[in-house]
């Protein structure tokens, strides 16, 4: 019966029917060639990888108490970068960029002693300028800009630092932290310029995480109250500076370790 089945449906299919030994040797073939079926091994795949837990945001309680903490611990803390005014306050934040705060001190001390003011830079010119500060790094650059800035101040601001972030912004050599860190030591602004220190600390104790500084900056502006927002920049760069340490952070003396969120604190 099933013979004869086979044969009418080949028939029908058009398809005309395989010679026995060629159907054997076929098949043969097939069963040598047929790849062995190997189960697959679950690889380390992102799915089966524990995603981190997103660490669970400060209350207005718990900001307010850790700023409490700081003020209490520092009620007027200080920038370390040595300026007579705001304009060597500007030209020293320009000439910080990947300097330490004691390098810029070491080399602006003899600088601002013969210029403190726009127009006795110009004076200096460009070539002692960068003798003065040829100890830090990037100096020819540096020099270069602190004349640019220096006539652009003399050009356009009256030989004046301006009060506003956009118009500090438009300085050679000036960006965005500059003109933060000015406002806010200068002219007593609440802004909150975000440098290596700030970044790692916002991130790491959960207040503001961010991929960015200025994610950071606004995420810091966001949770602060506004009556510790004067001093919030300088708390948190020197707690980074002093305490939160970007490689050996020292838990064990830092002030507000049972609030900070961080999963690997060692307290
Ligand atoms: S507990 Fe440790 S990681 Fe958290 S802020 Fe303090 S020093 Fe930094």
């Amino acid at each position: 019966m099933a013979k004869i089945t086979r044969s009418i449906s080949a028939k029908k299919s058009g398809v005309p029917p395989v010679p026995k030994k060629v159907a054997e040797k076929g098949a043969k073939k097939t069963v040598k060639a047929a790849p062995k079926r190997v189960a697959k091994q679950p690889t380390k795949s992102k799915s089966l990888k524990p995603k981190p837990l997103k660490p669970k945001p400060w209350t207005p309680a718990e900001v307010h108490e850790a700023f409490s903490r700081f003020r209490k611990a520092n009620p007027e803390p200080k920038g370390e970068l040595e300026h007579l005014n705001p304009y060597t306050l500007l030209v020293a934040v320009v000439l910080s960029a990947q300097a330490t705060d004691a390098g810029v001190n070491k080399a602006t001390r003899a600088l601002f002693a013969v210029a403190d003011t726009p127009q006795k830079m110009l004076e200096l010119g460009e070539e002692k300028v960068r003798e003065y500060i040829k100890t830090i790094g990037l100096y020819r650059n540096k020099a270069k800009n602190v004349i640019a800035l220096s006539e652009k101040l003399i050009a356009e601001f009256g030989g004046e630092v301006p009060r506003t972030r956009a118009e500090i912004e438009t300085l050679p050599g000036a960006g965005r932290k500059t003109a933060n860190v000015v406002l806010n030591m200068a002219y007593g602004e609440h802004t909150m310029a975000v440098d290596t220190h700030v970044f790692r600390v916002g991130n790491r104790t959960g207040l503001a995480p961010g991929n960015t500084p200025l994610e950071v900056e606004l995420g810091l502006e966001k949770v602060i109250p506004p009556e510790f927002m004067l001093h919030a920049h300088h708390w948190l760069i020197l707690h980074g500076r002093y305490t939160c340490l970007a490689r050996k952070p020292r838990c064990e003396v830092c002030l507000i370790n049972d609030l900070c969120r961080w999963p690997e604190k060692t307290v």
